[in-house]
C-alpha cells in the first residue's frame, strides 16, 4: 500500500536501516555526537537562532510554544482544526484567548489580523499555520508576522510549519518560533517536534513555562547536545539520516523546488480531470480535492490501486480528500497516484479514460524540471 496522506508520510528505506540498530544510550559521547550534528543540519533547515528537539507529536511542541511565547493573550487564526487547537491550548492554560475564524478553504488576511491586534492590547502573541492541514491552505504567514512586528516588535508570532518545514523555503525574518514534526514533511515516525526559535523568542521564554515542555531547560542541554529529559535516540538517529539523504539529494533548495514542481504538476493533472481544488491559497505540501465522490474516490484507491490517500475531518468528512506531496516522493509513485484518481473517475462513471492526468503531469513535472 502506498502511503499518500499529508501525514503520517512514508519513511525511507535507509531511514528504517539507520532506525533499526540496537538502543542507544542517550547519555554517552556517541550520540551527543548524532545529537550535535543533526543539531546543525537543524539550524541550516530553519534558518533560525536556536533549534530544540522534544520528544513529543507535533502538538506537545505546539503547547510549548504557547505557554513559554504566551504570557497574556493568545490571537490564534482558526482556518481548520490545527488553527483552532492552538486556541483551546491557550484556553486549557489559562491563557486569554482572541481567534480569527475562516472557512477551512479560507486563509486569513494579514488586514484581519492586524486589526484584531490593534483591537486587544492584551495580545503578547500571535500563532498561525503556515500550511493549515484540515483544508491543505496556505496562510499569508510571512506578511501577518512583517505586518503585526511594525504594530509591536515584543509581540511573539508563533508559526506552525509542520506541514511546511521542509516543503518550501520560510522568511523566519518575523518570525520567533517555527514549528516541525517528525512524521509530515521530514518522513520519520512520529514521535519528535523540533521548534526553530529566534533570539527575542528566547528572551520572552526567560526561565521557562511548564515543566516537561519548558523551553528554558530544553535550550540550556541541547546546547550542550544533550537533553533535559530522555532523548527520542532512535528517531533523532532516523532524523539524522533524513537531513543526510536530503543533502546527498541536492539540498534543502533543491527539495522545495521538487516540491513545488510536484504540487504545480499534481494540481494541474487533476484540475484537467476537472476535479475541483478545495483552498483558496494551496498550500504546497498537498493537494486537497472537495468532491461529493470523495468517500467513494477514497475507497476505489485503495481497494484498486493500493494508494491510500486521506480523507476530511469534522464537517469536511467525506467531502474533500488529500494527497500528500511532502518530502522525498519518487517521481513514479506521484504519477501512480494522479493515473490511479483518473482510473477511479471512470470506474465511477464521472469520465471516460484518455490518460490525461499522466499526460499533463509529465508535461509539467519533466519539461520544467530540464
Ligand atoms: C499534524 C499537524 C499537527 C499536529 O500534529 P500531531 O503530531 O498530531 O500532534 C499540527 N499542525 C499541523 C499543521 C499538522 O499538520
Amino acid at each position: 500500500m502506498s502511503l499518500f496522506t499529508p501525514g503520517p508520510t512514508p519513511v525511507p528505506q535507509n531511514v528504517r536501516n539507520a532506525m533499526s540498530d540496537e538502543t542507544m544510550h542517550h547519555r554517552t559521547p556517541e550520540f551527543e555526537a548524532i545529537f550535535e550534528k543533526t543539531r546543525k543540519h537543524l539550524f541550516n533547515l530553519f534558518n533560525t537562532d536556536e533549534v530544540v528537539m522534544l520528544s513529543s507529536s507535533g502538538t506537545g511542541a505546539m503547547e510549548s510554544a504557547v505557554i513559554n511565547l504566551c504570557h497574556n493573550t493568545l490571537l490564534n487564526v482558526n482556518s481548520g482544526k490545527f488553527g483552532e487547537r492552538f486556541g483551546k491550548i491557550a484556553k486549557a492554560h489559562g491563557l486569554g484567548s482572541v481567534e480569527i475564524k475562516n472557512e477551512w478553504n479560507t486563509p486569513v488576511s494579514v488586514e484581519a489580523v492586524v486589526e484584531a491586534v490593534k483591537a486587544n492590547s492584551d495580545i503578547d502573541a500571535v500563532a498561525v499555520q503556515v500550511s493549515e492541514s484540515a483544508g491543505g491552505l496556505r496562510h499569508p504567514v510571512e506578511e501577518i508576522a512583517k505586518a503585526v512586528k511594525e504594530i509591536n516588535p515584543n509581540i511573539m508570532i508563533i508559526a506552525d510549519g509542520i506541514t511546511a518545514v521542509g516543503v518550501e523555503k520560510i522568511d523566519v525574518t518575523n518570525i520567533d518560533c517555527l514549528i516541525a514534526g517528525s512524521q509530515k514533511a521530514l518522513m520519520l515516525p512520529p514521535g519528535l517536534s523540533i521548534l526553530g526559535l529566534s533570539n527575542n523568542a528566547i528572551l520572552k521564554v526567560g526561565a521557562g513555562k511548564g515543566y516537561y515542555l519548558n523551553l528554558a531547560s530544553e535550550i540550556k542541554s541541547q546546547r550542550k547536545n544533550t537533553t533535559a529529559y530522555t532523548a527520542a535516540t532512535t528517531l533523532i538517529i532516523g532524523l539524522l539520516e533524513v537531513l543526510e539523504t536530503i543533502e546527498r539529494d541536492g539540498g534543502v533548495d533543491k527539495l522545495y523546488e521538487t516540491t513545488t514542481l510536484r504540487a504545480q504538476a499534481v494540481k494541474a493533472s487533476l484540475e484537467a480531470i476537472g476535479l475541483h481544488i478545495y483552498p483558496n491559497s494551496p498550500a504546497k505540501s498537498m493537494t486537497t480535492i472537495d468532491d461529493e465522490n470523495a468517500s467513494e474516490i477514497r475507497k476505489l484507491l485503495k481497494e484498486d490501486f493500493d494508494v491510500n490517500v486521506a480523507g476530511g475531518q469534522d464537517h469536511l468528512k467525506g467531502k474533500i480528500f488529500r494527497i500528500n506531496q511532502m518530502g522525498l516522493i519518487p517521481t513514479y509513485e506521484m504519477a501512480w497516484v494522479v493515473n490511479s484518481v483518473e482510473l477511479t473517475l471512470a470506474k465511477l462513471g464521472r469520465r471516460a479514460y484518455d490518460g490525461t492526468a499522466n499526460r499533463v503531469f509529465n508535461e509539467i513535472f519533466f519539461k520544467m524540471e530540464r
